[in-house]
């Protein structure tokens, strides 16, 4: 890794590959990204850091960015870290016209040791790999991509805040930089990450937020793009959303007809009482219309390991057994669940809220509206205890499976 010191704010986004000729004169591939061509040119002046107070999510900028471009010829050039700035792209690029843009959202963390912290960031690196492959941008090692990452977030280390419930937010994105209006794969590509630290996405407490549900218009349908993280899949929601707010509602509960996928950007749980005392929580299995969570996952696997005995959530009774079930939930199953009595809890999960309890649930096919038990802060005891113990594991205070390992 080569370091300089520049004052260089040149954000352009020029090829930089290296030369892909092998040395017999037979031209080889493209080249692999190489974490170890990482070029390092620091600001020379560092910005003020603001208060942790007054973090408004994803409106920070840290001092640096990671950058490095891929030429159909030459294959992925040398990764940089440098001084953060605008990209220079031509007009024509085909993230402007197609949107061959897919993105990644991760926190960094600081433990009690000081040292900072990913999340099953490998569970990034490859949906990255996969949301990439589905819209024909090149491929890229995805331990080369974390090995610079990890980098980066050293280099910001300094913007992480170490107050509970704060982070350093990552976003890693690639997107086409074909410069030509053709209507075709792009065979260049600009990957790149920023971060902004990010407070509490509830301020002043947590509250239960109340969900629109809608299926005029869709988020995903079955053989479509819900799946994947590209950025295709969100500005479609941006006016239903805004006609949702006006209505009073928080986010949309996004359905296929009468059948529940996700709320807002989050992936949905729905908390059942059985008859034998049990719980049943109920999420929609990953069919191609839900976008595959890593804090889904997480919530899945912490509710089996309460079960099992081998890390039991604070909040719930230690002989609780919570049944996980990966499955269609319709409309008329929650109402049906709610007129008897047994639906608890309703919540959505994702990297950037943790865990959102839902207070109550607006349909145009109901007379009036699903309303769920009130509780203290908008959580039950399920997603209290997940949203705590997820909190728990991400502040290196509670070691589960190398979910959450100091950053090295
Ligand atoms: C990112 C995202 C999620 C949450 O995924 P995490 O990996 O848990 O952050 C859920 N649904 C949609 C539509 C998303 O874009």
């Amino acid at each position: 890794m080569a370091i300089q010191n520049s004052t260089t704010t040149n954000g352009t986004a020029a090829t930089n590959g290296v030369n892909g000729a092998s040395t017999n004169g037979v031209k080889a591939g493209p080249a692999p990204l190489d974490a170890s061509k990482l070029v390092m040119t620091l600001a020379e002046k560092l910005k003020p850091l603001p208060e942790p107070e007054s973090l408004v999510f994803g409106q920070t900028q840290t001092d640096h960015m990671l950058i490095v471009n891929y030429d159909p010829v030459k294959g992925w050039g040398a990764p940089e870290i440098k001084p953060y700035a605008p990209l220079v792209l031509d007009p024509m690029s085909s993230c402007f016209q197609y949107c061959p843009n897919v993105f990644e959202g991760m926190k960094a963390y600081v433990g009690p040791d000081g040292e900072p912290r990913l999340f099953r960031a490998e569970r990034n690196m490859a949906r990255l790999a996969r949301s990439a492959e589905r819209v024909a941008l090149p491929p890229f090692d995805t331990s080369a991509l974390l090995t610079l990452l990890k980098e980066f977030v050293h280099t910001e280390k300094r913007w992480i805040p170490s107050l509970q419930g704060y982070s350093l937010y990552l976003r890693p994105t690639i997107i086409g930089t074909r410069p030509a209006l053709g209507v075709s794969a792009s065979d260049s590509a600009c990957l790149y990450v920023v971060a902004s630290p990010a407070g509490p996405y509830f301020k002043g407490g947590s509250r239960a937020i109340s969900l629109l549900a809608v299926n005029e218009n869709v988020r995903a349908w079955p053989g479509g793009t819900g799946g994947h993280k590209l950025g295709l899949n969100y500005a479609p929601g941006f006016k239903p959303q805004k006609d949702a707010a006006d209505r009073g509602y928080d986010q949309i509960l996004w359905l296929i007809g009468d059948r529940v996928t996700e709320a807002g950007a989050m992936n949905a749980f729905v908390v059942v009482r059985r008859d034998d005392g049990d719980l049943d929580v109920h999420t929609p299995n990953l069919d191609g219309t839900i976008l595959p969570g890593v804090t889904r996952s997480s919530v899945l696997s912490l509710l089996n390991a309460h079960t099992s005995s081998s890390l039991l959530l604070p909040t719930l009774p230690k002989t609780l057994k919570i049944h996980t079930h990966e499955h269609p939930i319709t409309m008329p199953e929650l109402k049906a669940w709610s007129d008897q009595g047994k639906l608890l809890e309703v919540f959505g999960v994702g990297t950037a809220v943790i865990v959102a309890g839902v207070g109550r649930i607006g349909y145009s096919g109901w007379g009036e509206e699903l309303v769920l038990p009130e509780n203290e802060g908008g959580l039950g005891p399920v997603g209290k205890g997940l949203f705590d113990m997820l909190t728990e594991i991400q502040a290196g205070r509670v070691e589960f499976e190398g979910w959450c390992v100091p950053v090295v």
